[in-house]
């Protein structure tokens, strides 16, 4: 049983082992590398350090992960499967763990915290349940029937490199690698340097539960440097972060001419309609924008209201923002904890007070909360706010949301399309409304009644983002097969694909385009 550290400091022995994971210190540089403090956003403290890494840390990290991928590869499905199966239970029934260090390392809440172990657990489960299905080869109708035997196979891309956030470490940090592995690739991830132990201890579980040593290596260190090496070596890149460094990263893989999968930055609408039931909004809408202090790309920041509800919503949410309970520790009775880092908090503060100053008005919150710790803001909800304000159309990527009146579902709609991002958006309504609305909505996700948990947690189903919130998905079958490249092996039997030698071209032309009437018709074609 695990037994609740203070806040402070890692415990030296937990910490010492982690840092050991890193393939920073495996290189021949590590003894002069420089160090880099992590700290815990609560209070500011040094928790622990991991070593800024170098273009030859990554280096080695590929040399040993491609030598550990060879291997890998042979193993049976179902002995990756086991592993992975056994690493679900391992992070449900260390979850305490866990979630303390994922709360020290961003200073989120409880709550959020648990969302990240649920989500590592769910897609370990789905895809050591799917993958045989997914990557199994299939036998596909041939171009001519009979003759020619045709077969998909799934084959490892080799190995895949990773760079994720702080703002989700645990989940971004593992749970894209789970497919990746599975399907027989290694994997470099690089960690944010904000919260590299999360990614760690989730992969001292991964080694714990059964996977091959190497197979999986963590490169702590700056994205310029450590995170561009990775972009420069890997078979495959899954990025998570802003569209800034998304468009960087696809610039530098589209001249390598390798896959790559991003989902990038947000401005997520939710719609309330006049037919929605308001008790289940009040209920479901702080941690729709407040989750994680608003630091998730799929959370909310416009709020656009039907107009006969509008000030029963207004009126009641500043009643439940205002009735949320901020603070710092690991109790499950805090409702929001605190941003990332002063740079966070800086640009939050200049949203709220840009908007001040273009005469937005402050519904409820709206300053930082230094009595609580250095980088806490409070849950903030802004009304009447301004044409050509910044956080109309701006990420905040903060706990800071606007309500808006429309006059009708349409306006709705068009307000809410009316953006570059397209990663997520939410109605709450009738569920006859509900359905008709989420059909016009240009996002890669869309929530009915539900903010974005419902459509994150179906793994199942691919999610990412339209327009500049992304390319490529996460979750569901496309979450794994784009980490593997396709073999079409077709097999030519008894005929040859240009017609037997004894027939002219002519009378074989003349058959062939027989047979393709015949097939259309009859269906015997695919
Ligand atoms: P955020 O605003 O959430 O920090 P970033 O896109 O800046 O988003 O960072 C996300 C991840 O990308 C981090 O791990 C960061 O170190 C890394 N990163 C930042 N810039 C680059 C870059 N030019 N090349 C590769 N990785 C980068």
């Amino acid at each position: 049983m695990h037994k609740r550290f203070p806040m402070g400091p890692l415990p030296e022995d937990l910490h010492r082992k982690l840092l050991n994971l890193t393939t920073n210190t495996k290189t021949a540089g590590a003894a002069d590398a420089e160090k880099v403090d992590v700290k815990s956003s609560f209070n500011g403290e040094t928790i622990g350090t991991v070593l800024s890494g170098t273009v030859e840390d990554v280096e080695y990290a590929f040399e040993l992960a491609r030598a550990a991928q060879q291997k890998w590869a042979q193993t049976p499905i179902e002995q990756r499967q086991e592993i992975f199966r056994a690493f679900h239970d391992r992070v449900l029934d260390n979850r305490e763990l866990l979630m303390d260090i994922v709360q020290l390392e961003t200073g989120k809440n409880r709550a959020s915290a648990l969302d990240e172990v649920m989500d590592v657990a769910i897609n370990a489960r789905y895809y050591a349940n799917n993958v045989g299905k997914l990557i199994g080869e299939k036998k596909r109708p041939g171009a001519l029937p009979i003759a020619t035997r045709s077969v998909e196979q799934h084959i490892p891309k080799g190995v895949v490199g990773q760079i994720t956030p702080w703002n989700y470490p645990l989940a971004l940090g593992i749970s894209d690698a789970i497919p990746a592995l599975l399907a027989g690739n290694g994997v470099v991830a690089k960690p944010d340097s904000n919260t590299p132990f999360s990614c760690l201890i989730a992969v001292l579980f991964l080694y714990e539960s059964g996977l091959p040593r190497d197979l999986m290596q963590v490169v702590t260190g700056s994205g310029t440097v450590v995170g561009s090496a990775i972009a420069d070596r890997c078979d495959y890149l899954m990025f998570t972060g802003s569209t800034k460094t998304g468009r960087i990263l696809g610039r530098q893989v589209g001249e390598r001419l390798i896959g790559y999968s991003a989902e990038l930055g947000g401005k997520n609408p939710l719609i309330i309609a006049k037919d929605a039931d308001l008790d289940l909004v009040m209920r479901e809408i702080t941690s729709a924008c407040f989750s994680n202090s608003g630091q998730l790309c799929v959370s909310i920041e416009r709020i656009y209201v039907e107009e006969p509800v509008y000030t029963e919503v207004v009126n009641r949410m500043k009643v439940a923002v205002e009735a949320m309970k901020i603070g710092s520790g690991f109790n499950w009775d805090i409702d929001m904890g605190s941003l990332i880092n002063q740079t966070q908090l800086d640009t939050v503060s200049r949203f709220v007070d840009e908007a001040r100053e273009h005469g937005a008005r402050v519904l409820a919150g709206g300053k930082a909360r230094p009595d609580l710790g250095p980088y806490f803001y409070e849950p903030t909800v802004l009304v009447d706010v301004p044409a050509g304000t910044p956080v109309l159309s701006d990420e905040v990527f903060g706990p800071v949301v606007y309500i808006e009146k429309v006059a009708s579902l349409e306006e709705a709609v068009e307000k809410a399309n009316g953006t570059s991002y397209g990663l997520n958006a939410s109605v709450f309504a009738a569920p006859e409304t509900g359905r008709k609305i989420a059909s016009q909505i240009e996002a890669g996700g869309v929530g009915i009644n539900d903010g974005y948990a419902a459509s994150w947690a179906t793994v199942s189903v691919p999610l990412g983002g339209m327009k500049q919130s992304g390319m490529g998905r996460r979750h569901g079958p496309d979450g794994l097969l784009k980490y593997t490249e396709i073999r079409n092996v077709a097999e030519q039997r008894f005929i040859s694909m240009r017609g037997p030698a004894v027939i002219s071209r002519k009378v074989y032309a003349d058959a062939m385009v027989t047979a393709l009437k015949l097939g259309k018709k009859l269906r015997f074609l695919p």
